[in-house]
């Protein structure tokens, strides 16, 4: 038996200044636990991170939360999930979220959101893995790095195809739907071996 979809969200350790944040890491979680779906994040309890995880677990979702040791305090190791893994390093962290997850979603976030979301979208460039890669794009949070995006395109650093890669939409339902559409056609096997 396959198991059931799961999706990576990468978003931030804070709340933000607007309750919009945690109300779209609420319904994400929300349509992901209603669908029977699996969660992968970075097993923490705070800021958006741990509302996510809540919400997927009460309803009815799985989630499995990958954690560095030396994060088991700062970020408050969840103790209540499907599954928590504690690793000794970041890479293995993300690596394994990789590895777990059939697509992946960044929400709000800060530096470590950042990273995570442009780390696995460079690696789908790098054909390290076929899996899509999205952007829950809250009041208008991210559109100067989506204007920074067309810039990159414009002047030549990013190719057509890995602008339009990256999957963007201000509705948690409608980016949901339209990732485990991509996710369904992506058939390539992963490779994490050069990272
Ligand atoms: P932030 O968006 O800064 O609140 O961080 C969100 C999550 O990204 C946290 O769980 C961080 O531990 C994680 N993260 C991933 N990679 C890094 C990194 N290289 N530096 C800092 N945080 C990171």
């Amino acid at each position: 038996m396959s198991r059931p979809f799961a999706v990576a969200v990468y978003c931030g350790s804070r709340f933000g200044d607007s309750p919009a944040f945690a109300d779209a890491a609420r319904a994400l979680g929300c349509l992901i636990g209603r669908r029977g779906a699996t969660l992968v994040y970075g097993g923490g309890r705070v800021g958006l991170m741990g509302t996510v995880a809540d919400a997927v677990m009460a309803a009815g979702g799985q989630v499995v939360g990958v954690i560095p040791q030396a994060l088991m305090d700062r970020e408050v190791g969840h103790a209540g999930l499907t599954e928590l893994h504690v690793v000794q390093t970041m890479h293995e962290r993300k690596r394994l979220m990789a590895e777990r997850a059939d697509a992946f979603i960044s929400l709000p976030g800060g530096i470590g959101t950042l990273e995570e979301m442009y780390e696995v979208w460079s690696w789908q460039q790098l054909g390290y893995h076929d899996k899509p890669v999205a952007l829950l794009n809250v009041e208008g949070y991210y559109d100067a790095l989506l204007e920074f995006h067309r810039v990159m395109h414009a002047r030549g650093f990013v190719s057509d195809s890995q602008f339009n890669a990256l999957l963007v939409d201000a509705d948690p339902a409608r980016l949901l739907e339209r990732v485990s559409r991509a996710a369904a056609v992506a058939t390539a096997p992963d490779d994490y071996s050069k990272i």
